[in-house]
Formats: C-alpha cells, structure tokens, sequence
C-alpha cells in the first residue's frame, strides 16, 4: 500500500479530508446498514435537530502504525460505550457498540495510505460522531440521526520538544454538578470557547475548570483530564462526577498500578492541595500527557518542581510506558490493542 505524499512529522492537529468516511442513517427507530463513502458533505434540512438545540455527540481515538507495521487502534470499545453514555444522557439512539468498532476498522482501512508510518510521531485521529438529522422547532429529540466516522492524519503533539504548560484558574464554570460535564457533548465545547479564546489572550494555554458548587475543588480542562504526582510519588487524579472519563486517564491510572507499581489514588483534589504537588499533567488522546508547568490562580503562581522545559520524571514514565503500549513497544493489557491490519 502507497502511503500518501504528505509530511508527517510537520503536520499539525487540523483537518486534513481524507479519501472514505463511514456513514449510517437512523430512521424509523432502527439504524441502516451503513456504508463507507467518498463525499465529505453533510446535507440536512434547515431545521435539524441538531442545527437548533445541539443535538450531538462525539468521539476521538487515534489509529497507529505500530513497530512491527500493524495498523491498530487503543480501546475503541471503551469509546463505543461512551459514545452510547453520551447518547442516552442527549436522548439519542445509541450506535451499536460492536458496530461502531467495526466502523472504526473499516473507516480506517479505507484510509490506510494516511495512516501514518511509525516513528514518524503522526498519528491518524479518528472522529465518530451522531446527531440529530430531521426538523425540529418544538424543543424535543429528533427521530431521525445519522452516524458518521471520519479519520484525519494529525501530526506528532510534541512538535519541537515538551513545552510544559500554563494554565489559569477560571472564573468561568463548565459543567454544573448533574449536568452534562460526563458526557462528550458538542454543548460542552460551545460553552467553553469563550473562556478558551480568553485564556489565550491573557497568555495562557489552558484554563482550570473548578467544581461550581463550591469552587474549591479541580475538575478538569476543556478538553483533558488532571493527573498530579505527589512529592512522595503518589499519583493523584480528581474524582467528580462532572469530569469527562477521559479513556487516557483510566489507562495512565492502570500503568501507573501495573506496570510502575505506583500508588494511585482518585478522589476530591482541593485546589489548596496543588502547591504540595511535584507534577503535573494533562491527559487525553492528544497528548497522552502533556506536562502542566505552572496554573495561575488569581495572580499566584502555583509552580510545579519538574519546572517549565520538560516532563517531571513520573509524567514521562507514564507517557512512555502508555505510548510503549500503543505504539506495539511494550505487551498491552490483554484486549487494549485492536488490531485492524
Ligand atoms: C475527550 C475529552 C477528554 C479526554 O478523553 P480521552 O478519552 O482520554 O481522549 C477529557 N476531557 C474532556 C472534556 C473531553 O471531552
């Protein structure tokens, strides 16, 4: 298989169309078999669901190139039945879970030739996605949805080296407590775009979203979740029902127990607690873990000691034990890796 002519290593995280999508179509309460297709155009009506009240869900994963030529994904059953989680909070029909892996290989196959070779640092992200499809103006769920899968080759997150971040305590909020905060909705993004465009502005990369009800415990940013590692080597990661389970997060907690042998504890993470913290770090499919170099709260500095030039100690394990992993280096967890060709 030719790979396409593309430079890998400079490519950044944008949009990229690629030659096959997978779509399905849900209609009188039962989805169509679904196919793979060429055209990248969405049309629906003026009035679709998903137009006026943001009917819609998503996911993100990324295929990888692995050391020995694999192509594989990393848990894409643990993003189907998010998918599914997140479809039933909006009232949506959920994709079937073992269809949606299935879309997932196919939609990858199709594109092999922007899969990117290994060792180049790219990686192909996959996004699927549902929303609502026909009118709607009296506020209720659609009936009719639509599924679809598309894949864009993103390049290497660490471009130029690790740059550890800043990040602002926000005074915006993201997901009221028995909100929507759990689930992977557009919603959550729209909200948060304001207090992104904002942050970075000011200068900063990120914002640290508090828990609204009392603002005094740490949820998570937009788009990641928080590890910390403890001065005696601890790793810490907030517990709230609010917070997006980031797929990443679960699997670090998992290598830290199981392959690092660290001691791992999830709960209320105060954010009085952070100025004892050593590391810290920011996980989601992007990055796997980015480092986390300072947080701003109202104009004190909470500086971490691994400082802002590179990863703490404990951070780079867990990333390359994770990215060992994924990338066929070390032996995964037995059903992690999804071999699609
Ligand atoms: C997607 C997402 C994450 C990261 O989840 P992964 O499954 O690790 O990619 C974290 N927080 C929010 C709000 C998200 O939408």
């Amino acid at each position: 298989m030719e790979k396409k002519n593309i430079d890998w290593g400079n490519l950044g995280f944008g949009y990229v169309q690629t030659d096959k999508r997978y779509v399905s179509n849900f209609k009188d309460g039962s989805w169509d078999e679904g196919t793979l297709t060429s055209d990248p155009t969405v049309v629906i009506n003026e009035c679709a669901g998903v137009l006026q009240y943001a009917q819609t869900v998503f996911e993100g994963l990324k295929a990888y190139t692995t050391e020995d030529g694999h192509i594989v994904t990393f848990r894409p059953d643990l993003n189907a039945a998010r998918l599914k989680a997140s479809a039933e909070r909006l009232e949506m029909p959920a994709f079937p879970e073992d269809r949606f892996v299935d879309a997932i290989a196919q939609t990858v196959a199709a594109n092999e030739a922007y899969v990117p070779p290994y060792g180049s640092g790219a990686t192909l992200y996959i996004r699927p996605y549902l929303f609502g499809t026909n009118p709607v103006i009296g506020v209720k769920p659609a009936d009719e949805y639509q599924f679809r899968v598309f894949a864009t080759p993103v390049g290497p997150y660490f471009k130029g080296g690790v740059r550890p971040l800043t990040i602002r305590v926000s005074d915006f909020d993201r997901a009221a407590p028995h909100g929507t905060g759990h689930i992977k909705a557009g919603l959550n993004y729209a909200m948060s775009l304001h207090a992104i465009v904002s942050a970075h502005k000011e200068g900063y990369d990120e914002n640290l979203y508090l828990d609204p009800a009392t603002r005094t415990k740490v949820e998570e940013t937009g788009g990641a979740n928080f590890l910390f590692v403890t001065k005696d080597g601890k790793v810490v990661t907030p517990k709230s029902s609010s917070i997006l389970p980031s797929i990443t997060r679960r699997s670090l907690v998992y290598v830290a127990k199981e392959y690092l042998g660290l001691e791992v504890e999830e709960r209320e993470v105060y954010l009085s607690e952070l100025e004892d913290m050593a590391e810290c770090g920011l996980c989601g499919t992007a990055a796997v873990i980015s480092p986390v170099g300072k947080i701003v709260d109202h104009g004190k500095e909470i500086c971490f000691p691994s400082g802002m030039t590179e990863m703490g100690p404990v951070t780079k394990k867990l990333y390359e034990t994770l990215t060992g992993i994924q990338m066929g280096r070390l032996e995964a967890p037995e059903g992690w890796i999804k071999v699609i060709k």
